[in-house]
């Protein structure tokens, strides 16, 4: 990996960033706070949150098994994979490789950020070629993207092609793992001490359930994260959020339970829809959801969306024409639109 120093844009490692009140006092002693021009009625939400979320990250420290320096919370993973633009990538001058098909938000943070986008194809059971991934980096390539399971393809990426991109390349290399639970397969968690240049992403919107607070995880080595926290908002993890995640963390057990009842029925809806008129193939699934693909996608939502079930077209998408993205949802919401199906 080239120095961190040499990857960062210059403007951000310079940076001296804000510092806010609950950064300059972080004690719990003191009884009267008059320092962050807050309103003293409406209690506790007059209060600025902590804006490192401390005992949150305590807490997933356990969890995760990963040290608390090394872990960053944003507004949902997307807020970490915009950073990543913030930080490495010089507007106009440096680029970010992915595969491709993937979650859009890569490309869009890309296009946000003024950074060219390098998509680099996958083959037919969506699988990256190393080789061609390196063959697409650059001088100015700082980041490489992988999502592992992969949205919208549902599969576990072949970890020898990640794990050759990490060997081989001297920039960052990003592993976004918000499905993992569903995988059954390590994540890559258990590398980031032996591995400087890797980013893993997770979220709490998928296996825990908890898409409506927006909070999203990023572990990398204390240095990157000491980066990031200097780039983010202040007090971008609300307090309720905060709060909300400590009470669920501490009843975490239901996300056992919760993934699976989701992977019975996954393997039973996968079962039933490839049984379908409409169906020509499902692909294999290492997520909640899964990908179809049918005679015609956009007459099938069309007529899904006339019965009140949505699924995600993704017809216009490379490698996924005529395919419909279904999440696994609970037995009855399964059932009702494998009616709706056998109907037509
Ligand atoms: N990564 C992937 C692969 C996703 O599919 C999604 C959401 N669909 C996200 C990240 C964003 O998750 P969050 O809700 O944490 O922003």
């Amino acid at each position: 990996m080239k120095k961190l120093e040499e990857l960062v844009r210059p403007n951000i490692w310079s940076l001296s960033p804000y510092t806010s009140a609950r950064d300059e006092y972080q004690g719990k002693d003191a009884k009267v706070f008059l320092d962050a021009n807050e309103n003293p009625y409406n209690d506790p939400v007059n209060r600025y949150p902590d804006p490192l979320q401390r005992e949150l990250k305590q807490r997933i420290s356990v969890i995760k098994g990963v040290p608390a320096d090394s872990i960053f919370f944003g507004n949902g993973s997307d807020e970490a994979i915009d950073l990543m633009y913030r930080i490495f990538c010089r507007p106009g001058i440096d680029n970010a490789v992915a595969i491709e098909p993937t979650y859009g938000m890569y490309g869009v943070c890309a296009d946000i950020n003024d950074v060219e986008y390098r998509r680099v194809l996958m083959d037919e059971n969506f699988q990256p070629d190393a080789d061609k991934l390196l063959a697409a980096v650059d001088a100015n390539t700082k980041l490489i993207f992988f999502c592992s399971p992969n949205n919208p393809s549902g599969n576990n990426i072949d970890r020898s092609v990640i794990d050759k991109v990490l060997d081989s390349f001297d920039g960052i290399v990003i592993v976004d793992e918000a499905y993992i639970d569903f995988a059954g397969v390590p994540s890559y968690l258990r590398q980031l001490e032996s591995r400087p240049n890797l980013i893993v992403l997770q979220t709490f919107s998928k296996a825990w359930g908890m898409a409506g607070i927006r909070l999203g995880m990023a572990f990398a080595q204390p240095e990157i994260i000491g980066i990031m926290n200097k780039v983010k908002y202040p007090y971008n993890i609300n307090m309720l959020t905060q709060q909300r995640a400590i009470e669920e963390v501490m009843q975490h057990d239901r996300v056992k339970n919760w993934v699976d009842s989701i992977l019975k029925e996954r393997t039973r809806l996968m079962d039933e829809f490839r049984k379908l008129n409409c169906t020509i193939k499902v692909y294999p699934s290492d997520a909640n959801f899964f990908l179809a693909r049918v005679k015609d996608a956009t007459a099938t939502y069309n007529y899904l969306v006339d019965c009140g079930i949505i699924v995600r077209n993704r017809s216009k998408i490379a490698l996924c024409g005529n395919s419909l993205r279904v999440t696994i949802g609970t037995a009855p919401e399964n059932n009702a639109l494998l009616d709706a199906l056998k109907k037509v």
